[in-house]
């Protein structure tokens, strides 16, 4: 049981694990267990204030919510029978098909959907669930590693829940794309990402030119970054949109999507991040909740490639962030889990929560250059989205 007093509920059970695409797939559930691995070697689940929960499959009718109910009946039969339905994404490289996928993904939906409703009605201050942020599915396929989307599902829930505005923010390499098309109409949610450009990385959306739809103008901000972007990019970038369009919106419940493949060590994408400029984001992003929602905020999980360097580290200062003990990015990686990784993989992992990076960047408010290539990127999105959310290019 919650109780109000908790500061932090955290979505997880050891049957989360069942998400699992099977041996070679890049969506390895292994980094789910290492990530909570560290975290309670950390402290970070026994800390006070801190709540574990898991959670049971969704009924189809609260995925049906977003997903089409003929693609929910497709990924029952491809998971009970074997079967592929390419044209609904599954049984495809990217999205094969794997015993029990449906209860799993399902699972992971009403993780997200528990912890927002959780945090929505104020039983819980923030609430963490690493094992979702699937933002890639579509109402109708499965797309780039996920099934159902539990973020979008969430979302819904809370507004049908009663809340009234939902500000979304993915920062995740890749551009946010069907939580997007969910609510591409819907005034009340606004989705901002910021990602790799899709001319170089999946799925290949996300320009600054999208911004909602005819019903919900300024609903979606995007920001695609050039590739090789590092921290101070990535940061000022962050710093000179994200901000400004949550506060403007007057989201009631912040939900923020934390996908780590924006490292530098990630397989998949081409940004040069550190785990120092992902933990920023996430305090940033904490405190963005704190000013805007009363508090109100669902963090999730995402990608993230690398499974033994950058996940765990990462998601771990999520997990702290959100407990309010944040984990001091100096000290030492329990000796216990490295010896485990060692043990299991027989890899050396990192031995510190930092990369020693400084995270440091220089604010939009100190001007920008009009021929650099990141600049542009940033003036574009905040003069295609900026005027549509009552903010002023040059000084917001
Ligand atoms: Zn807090
Ligand atoms: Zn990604």
């Amino acid at each position: 049981m919650t109780s109000p007093s908790d500061r932090v509920r955290v979505l997880w059970s050891p049957v989360m694990l069942g998400y699992e695409f099977g041996h070679g797939h890049p969506m390895a559930s292994d980094r789910l267990d290492l990530t909570i691995r560290l975290a309670r070697s950390l402290g970070l689940l026994d800390a006070e204030g801190v709540r574990v929960a898991g959670a049971e499959p969704a009924s189809d009718a609260l995925i049906e919510t977003v997903h089409e109910p003929a693609y929910v009946a497709a990924v029952r039969d491809a998971a009970e029978r074997g079967t592929s339905y390419p044209e609904r994404g599954l049984g495809t490289r990217d999205d094969p098909v794997f015993p029990h996928m449906h209860e799993a993904a399902a699972r992971i939906v009403q993780g997200s959907v528990d912890s927002a409703l959780a945090v929505a009605r104020g039983e819980v201050e923030h609430a963490v669930n690493v094992t979702g942020g699937l933002h890639h599915a579509m109402p109708g396929a499965a797309s780039g590693f996920c099934i159902y989307n539990d973020a979008a599902v969430a979302i819904r829930a809370a507004l049908d829940a009663g809340v009234e505005r939902v500000a979304y923010v993915d920062v995740d390499a890749h551009h946010g794309d069907g939580v997007q098309a969910v609510f591409w109409d819907e005034p009340r949610v606004l989705t901002v990402s910021l990602h790799e450009s899709g001319h170089s990385l999946f799925p290949g959306s996300g320009y600054a030119h999208e911004t909602g739809g005819p019903a919900a103008p300024g609903s979606a901000v995007n920001v695609a970054l050039p590739s090789r972007t590092a921290d101070a990019g990535w940061l000022r970038a962050f710093d000179a949109v994200v901000p400004a369009v949550v506060r403007a919106f007057e989201p009631q419940l912040l939900v923020t999507q934390h996908g780590c493949d924006s490292h530098v060590l990630d397989p998949l994408t081409h940004l040069r991040v550190s785990v120092d400029g992902q933990r920023v984001v996430a305090e940033r992003l904490h405190e963005l909740a704190h000013a805007t929602t009363e508090g109100r905020w669902l963090a999730l999980g995402g990608g993230g490639y690398a499974v033994i360097e950058v996940v765990p580290r990462a998601w771990a200062h999520l997990i702290g962030i959100a407990g309010h003990h944040p984990v001091d990015p100096g000290s030492s990686v329990p000796r216990d889990w490295l010896d485990h990784v060692e043990a299991v993989y027989g890899r050396a992992a990192p031995a510190r929560m930092t990369d020693g990076t400084s995270a440091s960047f220089k604010p939009w408010s100190t001007g920008y250059d009009p021929a650099d290539d990141l600049d542009r990127t940033i003036r574009a999105t905040r003069a295609a989205a900026f005027p549509l959310l009552g903010l002023d290019v040059e000084l917001d």
